[in-house]
């Protein structure tokens, strides 16, 4: 594959050719079938200065945490619309101990035991990823956001590291969790030369999930005036990395929704398996404001599945009752 060319081309016809080989790609692992996964946006205190998010320390924003009664709430709400994946999402907050997270977690898989839990929290220690494990979480979403070190410093402060951030994705694969890498399209500094580092990364790591969307400035950030990432580039890479990476869980994001009222369609349209709705509480999802105009923080959980479940209906996917896990399934590739 001439990933070079891929990129770059104006050739509607090339660009046509890679997003059909991806989706036809999918299809032969995963069918057309479209995973849902019920987001529960769990805090949004967060103690990192992240320079592209709208929810890092020194934004001016009300915070909030949601209770663990608060948190079950939404699983029983989610459980009940078909969800089986619950992703726990937050910033790095010190007050969800390793004790606290892992109460939270066994609560849910006692309750509902056929249900998987992915937890998005930011960077722990291994001794930390250890006791999630062991209290059922079953993955964890860890955006390496960039694969090139000099690139990854440009986007955060100094004292996050490159090497610690990859050092966690190696931790929580060792440990047995399903992983989930990922990145954004568009951010500051980034060129065609990271851009490769970050699809061989993905090639050669092979995380069972790959979350990317187009960067979107956030308010009060100091990219806050920076452009929005590509659609169009976004929908490339995502079928360049089911290509690469055909057993992969690729969501269609939020953010490609949120620049594209079709955006998630397209993202079907070229390679993507996963969607994400939200079933935060409704008075806490506009503070989850982690860059602007975030799609969907109005409407009710029933209804947003509503609409995925039509809109995807409408392009011919169906929404199974289902986990969703990795497949292994062998292809002829
Ligand atoms: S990207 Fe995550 S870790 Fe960084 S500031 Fe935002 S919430 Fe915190």
């Amino acid at each position: 594959m001439d990933i070079d060319y891929l990129l770059t081309t104006s050739d509607p016809v090339a660009v046509q050719d890679l997003f059909d080989e991806a989706a036809r790609l999918r299809d032969e692992v995963y069918g057309r079938r479209i995973f849902i996964r019920g987001l529960i946006e769990i805090t949004n205190h967060c103690r990192n200065n992240c320079l592209y998010c709208g929810i890092r320390r020194d934004v001016k924003t009300q915070r909030y945490r949601l209770s663990k009664e608060q948190i079950l709430d939404c699983c029983r709400t989610g459980h009940a619309l078909g969800f089986r994946t619950f992703v726990l999402q937050g910033g790095e907050d010190a007050w969800f101990t390793d004790d606290v997270v892992c109460d939270i977690v066994s609560a849910i898989k006692g309750e509902f035991p056929d249900c998987a839990v992915t937890l998005s929290l930011g960077e722990r220690g291994r001794e930390s990823f250890t006791r999630l494990r062991e209290a059922g979480a079953d993955r964890y979403l860890l955006r390496h956001e960039t694969a090139d070190a000099n690139h990854y410093a440009h986007l955060h402060p100094a004292e996050m590291s490159f090497e610690h951030r990859m050092q966690c994705l190696h931790d929580l694969r060792d440990l047995g969790f399903q992983v989930g890498a990922g990145f954004m399209v568009g951010s500051p500094g980034q060129t065609l030369e990271t851009l490769k580092k970050d699809l061989d990364f993905i090639a050669d790591f092979r995380p069972e999930m790959v979350g990317i969307g187009p960067f979107i400035p956030a308010a009060g950030t100091p990219f806050e005036k920076h452009p929005a990432g590509s659609v169009e580039l976004t929908l490339r890479l995502l079928a360049i990395i089911r290509i690469l990476h055909p057993h992969v869980l690729l969501p269609a994001t939020t953010a490609l929704g949120t620049l594209h009222p079709q955006g998630r369609e397209r993202a079907i349209n070229a390679g993507a398996n996963v969607v994400m709705p939200n079933l935060s509480p409704q008075d806490t999802r506009a503070l989850y404001s982690i860059y602007n105009n975030k799609l969907s923080t109005h409407s009710e959980a029933a209804e947003t599945v509503a609409d995925t479940r039509a809109r995807l209906k409408a392009i011919g996917f169906d929404i199974p009752v289902d986990r969703g896990d990795f497949s292994k399934l062998k292809i002829e590739n």
